[in-house]
């Protein structure tokens, strides 16, 4: 079975190539909370290169390391809202849960998301 065929790690009722497989495929998310589930499922697979695909010019790390050792193991995410600010700005308030080791742990961000060219870009987050 393809690995394709799991369900996706964004959390939606879907298997990963119907959801998010599609985007790390090189399909333009059509919205700021499709890009950010993208983006945590990335996180999930450890596809450094769509996260880093996806992260903004002006604030991409100039290397992102999600292989190496410990890496969170990432096991939940709930969308708590998503709005567009205009038709190029757009932010999601989610909130993401993993394990690092054998300890629990919670990230809560609201992320602010632009588009250009037709496509939209993670800019940065406040924790919340
Ligand atoms: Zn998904």
């Amino acid at each position: 079975m393809s690995v394709l065929n799991v369900p996706c790690p964004c959390g939606l009722p879907a298997r990963l190539v119907d959801c998010c497989g599609r985007y790390h495929a090189g399909g333009a998310a059509l919205t700021p909370e499709a890009l950010m589930r993208s983006r945590y499922s990335a996180f999930a697979l450890g596809l450094g290169d769509y996260l880093q695909a996806t992260w903004h010019a002006s604030t991409r790390p100039a290397s992102l390391d999600v292989r190496t050792p410990p890496q969170p193991k990432w096991i939940g995410l709930k969308v708590v809202a998503s709005a567009l600010q205009d038709d190029s700005h757009g932010t999601v308030h989610f909130i993401a849960r993993c394990r690092i080791g054998g300890r629990a742990e919670r990230l809560e961000e609201t992320s602010r998301f632009v588009k250009e060219d037709g496509r939209w870009y993670y800019l940065d987050g406040d924790l919340v």
